[in-house]
């Protein structure tokens, strides 16, 4: 049988491409294959077994600054499908969204379980054949249909293939045999290792917000940080990891971070350190936490400066109250390694862009050959984003007019 679309994977950008394919094109065949014995396992683990679906950020131009690699891309398909039709696509099939405080959205009942079903009942409603545990070895390309066969013998061909196989090297190696490129698959969203930064006794102390700089580069980020027994973590950390994924991992991960912890210049803290100093010269410098630091983290700056907790500060000299104002500014940590981060990670790298046509994900070098989804060499920083570019993506796909079982009489002519 020669299928009218082929999904080769069974996540969030499979699914979803199968469901609009068949919405799209009811008459349409379309096959989706998954290596694994279940769908969706990403969907099912992901944001801490929550979900987090999308990001309430409905303007397109906003929305795209969340993405180190796609950026550009993105533009044209979140005009097509953004966060807004992802809410409420879910929401129409029963699968509730709320927002949170910082924008993340997740299903009110906060279990995943209710987005893959939100899915599958409707790929199921919409007659997607499913195969699962078929595990595609090779794949063949004629010019007029694709053959794939599988671990278990079998084969299937298709006039039309979408690989959403995420970030298996597998899907990158059909993919460069169709005649891509492929940007080299590295980590992204990870937390920084630091076996020497002092400050791992205060594990779980966060300050909202910092301003970190990669040293000697032009990485820098604001947000909130968390110290952590291994180094540092949190939202700034993950999205600077996310930006410089590629200058980070061609220095091994051995970098030096400088943190503004009060993100003020050194100039600034250092006048009102001084200003301070002249208006309460008889208060302890440990009570008077001018910067609003978590105590704990306040008083050991002070103890690193080697100013004692009891000084006044009129006893304190000029000289440690300027080293004071650098170390609250420029405070570098060696950072040695990363660790992945188990809420959220994905991987930067994949399909070259400009090789796919964002208006229909189908390929530029190979016609019929489709993509979506992480295989591409898009990818999001933390709250969302990369599910978002699956939905996208997997909607475009599956809504291409080249699915359409007319085009098959053409084509097959
Ligand atoms: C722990 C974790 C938590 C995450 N949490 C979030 C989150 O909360 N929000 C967010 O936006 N993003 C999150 N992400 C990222 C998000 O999960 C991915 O960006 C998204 O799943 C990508 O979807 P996809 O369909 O492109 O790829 P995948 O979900 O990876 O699906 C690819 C599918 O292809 C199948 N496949 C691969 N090779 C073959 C083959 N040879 N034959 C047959 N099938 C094959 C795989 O088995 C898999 O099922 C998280 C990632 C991880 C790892």
């Amino acid at each position: 049988m020669l299928y009218d679309l082929i999904i080769l994977g069974g996540g969030a950008a499979g699914i979803f491409a199968a469901i609009n394919a068949k919405l799209t094109y009811p008459t349409a065949n379309v096959l989706l294959l998954e290596k694994n014995a279940l769908l969706l396992t990403k969907v099912r683990i992901s944001g801490g077994g929550r979900c987090n679906v999308t990001y309430a950020c409905f303007e397109p131009k906003q929305l795209i600054k969340n993405y180190p690699r796609g950026e550009k891309e993105l533009l044209g398909p979140f005009h097509i499908f953004g966060p807004s039709d992802t809410i409420k696509w879910f929401e129409s099939k029963g699968a509730f969204l709320k927002i949170e405080a910082d924008g993340r959205v997740f299903p009110q009942t906060d279990q995943s379980e209710t987005i893959i079903q939100a899915l599958l009942q409707e790929a199921h409603r919409l007659a997607v054949i499913i195969k699962l545990t078929e595990h595609i070895k090779t794949i063949e390309y004629n010019e007029s249909y694709f053959t794939l066969h599988t671990k278990k013998d079998q084969t299937y061909q298709t006039t039309n293939l979408l690989l959403a196989a995420g970030s298996s090297p597998q899907g990158y190696k059909w993919a460069e045999q169709l005649g891509h490129t492929i940007q080299r698959p590295i980590p992204s969203l990870f937390t920084f290792n630091s076996p020497t930064s002092s400050l791992k006794d205060l594990s779980g102390v966060s300050v909202n917000p910092v301003r970190l700089q990669i040293l000697g580069t032009k990485l820098f980020q604001e947000g909130p940080i968390l110290i952590t027994h291994f180094g540092f973590s949190g939202p700034a950390i993950l999205k600077l990891s996310a930006w410089g994924s590629k200058y980070l991992h061609e220095q091994n991960y051995q970098t030096q971070l400088m943190i503004n912890w009060i993100t003020l210049s050194k100039e600034i803290a250092f006048a009102k350190l001084q200003k301070a100093k002249a208006l309460y010269p008889l208060k302890k410098l440990l009570q008077e936490n001018l910067f609003d630091l978590p105590k704990n983290l306040w008083k050991t700056f002070l103890e690193i400066l080697g100013i004692s907790h009891k000084s006044r500060l009129t006893e304190i000299p000029l000289q440690h109250l300027k080293k004071l104002a650098q170390k609250l500014t420029e405070d570098c940590y060696q950072i040695e390694g990363k660790t992945t981060n188990k809420q959220e990670f994905v991987t930067c790298g994949g399909i070259t862009l400009k090789e796919v046509d964002f208006k229909t994900m189908q390929s530029k070098i190979c016609p019929r050959l489709f993509f979506a989804g992480e295989i591409l060499d898009v990818d999001g920083i933390t709250g969302g984003f990369n599910f978002q570019n699956a939905w996208t993506t997997g909607y475009i796909a599956g809504k291409s007019p080249l699915l359409n079982p007319l085009h098959r009489k053409i084509f097959r002519k």
